[in-house]
């Protein structure tokens, strides 16, 4: 795929982006996903910014983002100790996150973001909605 960046800050990206997600929010949306008959979803594809599941055929991404390391504005906390140090990581975070957003775009993907509240159960209903909202745009 075309790329974005220059080698030096590319490095940097990839270095910087998880090589795995959270198991536990990746278990309960495949769940989530066979009680709703969603099918079509690949896991741990080698896909720019690693997302958690894709659709290939739709070249659509799931990315699923704790609130602690994402920054959630609901649930994200902001630990007292070492205040400056979290701040910075956060920040470096939420950025990344934007940025793997935007270069996927720019090449085509669709990119839905889930945020691990979202996959409680009472909010169920509605992230459903959402992510039906995307194949709906995607297709
Ligand atoms: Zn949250």
């Amino acid at each position: 795929m075309a790329d974005i960046f220059t080698p030096r800050k590319r490095s940097a990206v990839m270095s910087a982006i998880r090589s795995r997600g959270n198991k536990a929010t990746e278990l309960r949306l495949i769940a989530i996903f066979r009680t709703h008959g969603i099918t079509g979803w690949r896991r741990h594809r080698p896909v720019f910014g690693r997302p958690d599941f894709v659709f290939r055929a739709l070249k659509l991404a799931v990315f699923v983002d704790g609130c602690f390391w994402h920054g959630c504005p609901i649930h994200g906390t902001r630990p007292k100790q070492n205040a400056a140090f979290w701040r910075k990581k956060f920040s470096a975070n939420r950025a990344r996150d934007r940025l793997v957003t935007r270069a996927l775009r720019f090449n085509g993907w669709h990119v839905v973001r889930i945020w691990e509240h979202e996959l409680r159960v009472k909010n169920e209903t509605r992230l459903i909605s959402k992510i039906r909202r995307h194949f709906a745009a995607a297709a």
